[in-house]
């Protein structure tokens, strides 16, 4: 049988419902932020205060501290060294604000101490970036001319993706380990406002996992494409 790339059953087995537990988790998440974007910490402090009493203490001098636009936009990036927070993040003093700045404080610890997933994937970006526009092209245009040679290239390129993707795994779940833990450490949550905090990065960490699940079951897909076509 050869459906061609249009109306194949395991598209519906393979792609939907990894892209629906993706929108699931996006979901879940901004619900968790909501909720605790309006639950103020015991201590008063915003993000801004929680970085500027972590960052010393933990030997990260050269980190800065960057205002970036947009909701969940908070990110660390090892090559500025820059800590981006959104104004929701850096002006709010909620629990979600703790959580958020502590996770990507946990990003810069593990820049600072070498983390060998962070470097890994870190090094992988430019394959990515170029894998993940040409892989599917190179695909396509393997499977449309039938060329197979062509469309495993594109399967080979596309799988930097799920690489990535599943990379990004252990270096997320080590950033909120690290930011717990720096939460208690600092005293910056009080009783139980860290299983708050938790709740917001355990709802982040799910976004990571279906966008895993999303890159491995499309490389899946891609790959039983080409085999399903060499049975016929
Ligand atoms: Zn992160």
């Amino acid at each position: 049988m050869d459906y061609g790339l249009g109306f194949n059953p395991l598209y519906f087995v393979l792609v939907i419902p990894p892209l629906l537990l993706g929108f699931w988790a996006q979901m879940k998440v901004r619900g968790a932020y909501a909720k605790y974007t309006k639950v103020p910490n015991q201590r008063r402090l915003t993000g801004l205060d929680a970085a500027k009493i972590i960052l010393g203490p933990e030997g990260l001098h050269d980190v800065a501290i960057d205002g970036v636009r947009g909701e969940l936009t908070d990110h660390y990036d090892p090559r500025s060294k820059k800590l981006g927070l959104s104004a929701g993040v850096a002006q709010q003093p909620s629990v979600a604000a703790l959580a958020i700045v502590a996770h990507e404080i946990g990003h810069a610890l593990q820049d600072q101490q070498n983390y060998a997933p962070l470097k890994l994937r870190g090094a992988l970006v430019p394959a990515v970036r170029l894998g993940s526009w040409v892989g599917p092209i190179l695909f396509m245009a393997g499977f449309l001319l039938q060329f197979t040679g062509l469309a495993w290239l594109g399967v080979f390129a596309f799988g930097l993706s799920a690489i990535f993707a599943i990379m990004t795994l252990p270096v997320e779940f080590d950033a909120s380990k690290r930011g717990l833990r720096l939460l208690q450490t600092y005293n910056l949550t009080i009783g139980n406002e860290v299983q708050g905090a938790k709740a917001v990065l355990d709802a982040a960490a799910l976004t990571y996992v279906a966008a895993a699940i999303q890159a491995v079951a499309t490389l899946l897909y891609y790959v039983m494409l080409i085999a399903g076509r060499r049975d016929d």
